[in-house]
């Protein structure tokens, strides 16, 4: 589960999130969808606290992430201790930011052995289960830059796997992908979805969020507007903003 608490940001007294308060159920996944420049990125790096927000708290299955205690008592997290907290979020990225000089393989045990302590031999066991779960079994060896868009961003989701995390957060995963490729990326995390995983997903794919989703947040100017099941918001949109942003869509 995460919560967020009245979590604001601002960039040099440019408010990007206004008080945001969210509560995601564990096993769910959630799609935040909403215009550009609406704050979702930003709330997305607040989860894990990639972004400091410069008020509000962020619980992950009820433990304190960046932040411990609250207002007066406040301290910032060590490096350490956030480090540890962010073992159990993982992160995918539009741009998949791959190792380039590791192999498939190497992408994937590389934290699960520097950062878990875990046996290479055994991360490495793992890693190429997970390989095979995303249909990349024969590419373990093959180094990024031989790979496809949608086979990169297979394997940036089996690093994220391999961390076996309570969370993971999907920044726009398909979005720098031609489109013949986002079908098959989508595909798996339609499957991780069934599978019970935590997910939190910025996207633009309408189909795929009404499809996957359990809870749909739409974001519109740094506040969240709606949050609701998707059968409702795409057939009973409540604010004038998001039937605009519908509509557009
Ligand atoms: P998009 O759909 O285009 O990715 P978004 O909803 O993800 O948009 P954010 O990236 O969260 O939007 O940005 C929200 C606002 O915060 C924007 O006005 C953006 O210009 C601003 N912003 C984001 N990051 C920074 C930063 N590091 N410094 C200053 N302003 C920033
Ligand atoms: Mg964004």
């Amino acid at each position: 589960a995460i919560s967020v608490k009245g979590v604001c940001k601002d960039f040099d007294g440019f408010e990007v999130l206004r008080d945001i308060d969210l509560d995601i159920a564990p096993g769910t996944t959630t799609c935040i969808l909403g215009p550009s420049g609406s704050g979702k990125s930003t709330l997305l790096r607040c989860l894990n606290w990639l972004e400091e927000p410069s008020k509000g708290s962020v619980f992950i299955h009820g433990k304190p992430i960046g932040r411990i205690g609250t207002a007066a008592t406040a301290r910032p997290m060590a490096r350490r201790e956030l480090a540890t907290a962010r073992t159990s979020i993982a992160m995918v990225f539009q741009h998949f930011a791959l190792w380039p000089h590791l192999t498939v393989l190497g992408n994937v045990v590389e934290a699960p052995v520097h950062v878990l302590r875990r046996p290479r031999r055994e991360a490495e066991a793992e890693g190429r289960a997970i390989l095979s779960r995303v249909g990349l079994a024969e590419k373990a060896d093959a180094y990024p830059h031989t790979l496809s868009g949608g086979q990169k961003q297979r394997v940036a989701i089996s690093r994220a796997l391999a961390m076996r995390p309570k969370v993971i957060l999907f920044d726009e995963p398909t979005s720098a992908l031609d489109p013949e490729m986002v079908g098959e990326v989508l595909s798996v995390i339609h499957e991780l979805a069934k599978e019970g995983l935590t997910m939190v997903i910025v996207t633009h794919e309408m189909r795929f969020a009404r499809d996957v989703a359990d809870t749909i947040v739409f974001m519109e100017g740094g506040c969240i507007r709606e949050v609701a099941p998707p059968q409702a918001f795409f057939t009973d949109p409540q604010s004038e903003r998001a039937k605009r942003f519908l509509t557009r869509h």
